[in-house]
């Protein structure tokens, strides 16, 4: 699904360099690496603070404490998501409220969200999924009318642009109360290794957010607040810096293979090309296609023998899993997370994707529809 290999290699003497010196200075923690980093993904996101941490869901589980939830406040966030985004609210012992999604971009649906809020909601979590950016003003309207937090889960759309009706930009993750990214090697900005962020404008909240990654320490050895150890080491952050310097130009060759794909398979019965939501620009974390009367493991096993791999995300919706089965839901209560969840196929997906790779998984993916 990723080529990492290909694409270090042509990165590979700034890489070396920038871990050499890791190596040589042996600061491995909070190392100066670390602060540069912090500095640079500001002003790439344009917020005031960029709080390193050690992965995505520690980013959203620390937000999560500075806001100061407590158990029993209802956090809503949607059906089609990563397991992380809900796994955090339920280890808090916060109570998440599920809601179904936008059948054309795969993000929470505004209306679903207002229907589900009672005088517990607290925050709303919108993922921006597969590198689309949720439909952030709405939300924030939502959230506004009803004192709600915002916090963005950007694991996988870090660098796309949410479009405001008044022609504004701003980078997803830096819109609501807080936003929260993985440098997991496979995300759109991946380390080598595990990594994360949070941003906030709130500079109040970006110092909660600072003690609590750091063992709730305010001055050394004094604990003001219960707190979790979350680093990111400065190993990961000088892969991190190379990277960043490159991540416009890395979307750039993912929307360009996202294009190529787009014009094989435009029109092809049984196939639905990824829709292109108009309020934010697409960084493809994933090139997810909707499937109508095609069986999904035989076309998996179609493009196998062709050594292409063909991943489900997400296979079963949050509330039909197992450690998530709750009284309050069933199956059909989500019916559009539940038909993409037996829909949706999505394809390699990276910066490495040359013109040959390209025409042979477009033309194995045809042969398998038009047999
Ligand atoms: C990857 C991901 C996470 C978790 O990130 P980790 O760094 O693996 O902890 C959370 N939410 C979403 C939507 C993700 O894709």
């Amino acid at each position: 699904m990723v080529d990492l290999q290909q694409q270090y290699q042509q990165i590979k003497p700034e890489i070396d360099n920038g871990i050499q010196e890791v190596v040589d200075s042996c600061a491995f923690i909070n190392g100066p690496a670390v602060k540069s980093f912090q500095t640079d993904l500001e002003s790439y996101l344009g917020v005031r603070h960029v709080i390193p941490c050690a992965n995505g869901t520690d980013a959203l589980q620390v937000s999560m404490m500075a806001l100061g939830l407590n158990p029993g406040d209802e956090v809503i966030t949607t059906s089609f998501t990563f397991i992380a985004t809900a796994e955090v609210i339920a280890l808090l012992n916060l109570t998440p409220v599920l809601v179904d999604v936008d059948q054309d971009t795969f993000n929470i649906d505004p209306e679903a969200i207002r229907r589900a809020i009672t005088p517990k909601t607290k925050a709303i979590v919108p993922v921006h999924l597969f590198g689309q950016s949720a439909p952030m003003e709405e939300i924030l309207e939502i959230a506004s009318q009803h004192n709600l937090y915002v916090i963005e889960d950007n694991c996988q759309a870090i660098g796309s642009d949410y479009i405001y009706t008044s022609g504004l930009r701003k980078k997803a993750g830096s819109i609501g109360n807080v936003g929260c990214t993985s440098f997991f090697p496979s995300k759109n900005l991946g380390c080598y290794g595990d990594g994360g962020a949070i941003f906030t404008n709130d500079d109040e909240l970006a110092k909660q957010l600072r003690i609590i990654v750091n063992h709730g320490m305010t001055i050394r050895y004094y604990h003001d607040l219960v707190g979790v150890n979350s680093r990111l080491d400065s190993i990961q952050a000088a892969v991190l810096r190379v990277k960043l310097k490159h991540l416009d130009e890395y979307a750039a060759k993912r929307r360009a293979a996202a294009d190529y794909y787009d014009h094989a398979f435009a029109g092809q019965p049984g196939l639905k090309i990824p829709y292109r939501y108009p309020k934010s620009t697409h960084v493809f974390h994933q090139y997810t296609l909707i499937t109508s009367n095609i069986d999904r493991k035989e076309l998996i096993e179609f493009m196998a023998s062709r050594e292409i791999p063909v991943m489900i995300y997400y296979p079963v919706p949050l509330h039909l899993q197992k450690a998530y089965l709750d009284p309050r839901y069933k199956e059909g209560d989500f019916p559009v997370t539940e038909a993409l969840s037996e829909q949706v196929i999505s394809l390699p997906m990276h910066t490495e994707l040359d013109e040959e790779q390209l025409a042979h998984i477009t033309s194995s993916l045809l042969e398998f529809i038009n047999r």
